[in-house]
């Protein structure tokens, strides 16, 4: 099944999704001298790792939107993917255009609450004023509740009592154990204990039960919350950090039977979408059973172009393999927690390596741009 590879001449990969894995997978075509087109239905890469950030320091957001048309040119199309038609090798934009491939390489990520993930299509310029508009209700608010425990709750847990010392943070998660499940028990026994240190309260083992019926994001006074523990709460925000979900309408039609339940596309080793040699997932899109990162998208996107490439010239494909997990967490702008290839590594370290800046000098310098001067506040002696 899938598509014969095109002739040299006739090769045109065509990336579908700009995120991580496929501003990566764009910059290594590049590099390999291929012939692409990378789409995305937005105008620009959404560095989603500081998005937390964005969310509560004025005028650092400019940072987190790079603009595609600046680096990749006319090999960037703006539009959303509606479908594939793998028999006319054919992507399908809204509207109606086709672009042509001899392979495609999908990267359509994931989706999930405001503020980690900013899901609308909208100009760079309504994108940095969505984040400016948060942090208006985040300094309305003098309690806030965080809904999720995961890693990305706890960073936005840490995030705001490290800006916001005063305000009141309560964080809420269905486990007895934060952050991620692949992280080693040391280091997510030390998330714990680094966000008790900053004054966020926990409440463990317990889940909001009427989240349905309050509003999201919007600083109300004494919201009521109650838990499935029979326990209230009251708070003037209430932030989500669950629920993640794959991104499939591009390939839903046409690539149903390659799907897994979740919606990721199953991949065989070498990445290609199970029933097509031309057809590659990456990033989170990928049904790969390990967590779901930024810097893996990044490692299945050398993955796949150097199989492209691989397979047009005969030589034999390379195999994905997850290895020791590498995450870290930054825990505020001042502190972090992480294991790198499997072993903790010192608060310190993490803080200077992540939480400072939170890797943006990495995507501006790939996108080779330059970051925007914004102000970063000083951490002040009592925040140490
Ligand atoms: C708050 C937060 C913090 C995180 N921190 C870290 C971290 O510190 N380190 C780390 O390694 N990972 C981190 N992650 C995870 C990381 O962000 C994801 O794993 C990563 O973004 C996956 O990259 P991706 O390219 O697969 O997809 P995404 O980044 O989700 O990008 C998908 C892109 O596809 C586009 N798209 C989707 N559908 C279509 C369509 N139909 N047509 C056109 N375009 C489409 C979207 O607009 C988007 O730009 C974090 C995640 C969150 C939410």
């Amino acid at each position: 099944m899938g598509g014969q590879a095109s002739h040299p001449e006739g090769v045109h990969v065509v990336v579908v999704g700009g995120g991580f894995g496929g501003v990566a997978a764009a910059q290594q075509l590049r590099s390999h001298g291929f012939s692409f087109t990378l789409i995305d239905m937005r105008d620009a890469f959404h560095h989603n790792v500081a998005a937390l950030r964005a969310a509560l320091q004025p005028g650092f957001a400019p940072r987190t939107f790079i603009p595609y048309a600046e680096t990749f040119g006319e090999n960037f199309v703006q539009g959303r993917v509606e479908r594939v038609d793998p028999d006319r090798q054919m992507v399908v934009l809204q509207g109606g255009r086709e672009i042509q491939y001899s392979h495609l390489i999908l990267c359509t990520g994931t989706d999930g609450p405001f503020p980690g993930k900013f899901n609308t299509v909208a100009s760079y310029h309504v994108a940095v004023q969505a984040y400016e508009d948060f942090i208006q209700q985040v300094q309305a608010a003098d309690s806030v509740l965080v809904v999720g425990g995961g890693s990305t709750g706890v960073e936005m847990a840490a995030e705001i009592k490290t800006e916001y010392p005063d305000k009141k943070v309560l964080l809420i998660h269905s486990k007895a154990a934060l952050a991620d499940p692949d992280l080693l028990p040391c280091v997510r026994q030390q998330a714990k204990e680094v966000l008790l240190e900053k004054g966020v309260e926990l409440l463990l083992g317990q889940k909001v039960s009427n989240l349905s019926e309050l509003q999201l994001n919007v600083a109300q006074k004494n919201m009521i919350v109650s838990t499935d523990q029979g326990q209230t709460l009251t708070t003037d925000l209430i932030v989500c950090c669950t629920g993640l979900r794959v991104n499939t309408a591009a390939y839903a039609s046409s690539l149903a039977g390659s799907m897994a339940d979740n919606g990721a596309l199953k991949v065989n080793q070498h990445l290609q979408v199970h029933g097509f040699s031309n057809i590659y997932a990456v990033g989170d899109c990928a049904n790969v059973s390990e967590p779901k990162m930024a810097y893996h998208a990044g490692l299945h996107a050398a993955v796949a172009v150097s199989n492209i490439s691989s397979s047009l010239s005969g030589k034999q494909l390379t195999s994905y393999h997850t290895g020791n997990i590498t995450m870290l967490l930054a825990m505020g702008r001042d502190d972090g927690v992480g294991q790198f290839n499997g072993f903790k590594l010192p608060r310190f370290l993490v803080a200077l390596g992540k939480s400072r800046d939170l890797l943006l000098w990495k995507s501006w310098r790939e996108m080779k741009q330059q970051q925007p001067c914004t102000h970063t506040a000083p951490i002040s002696e009592d925040q140490h």
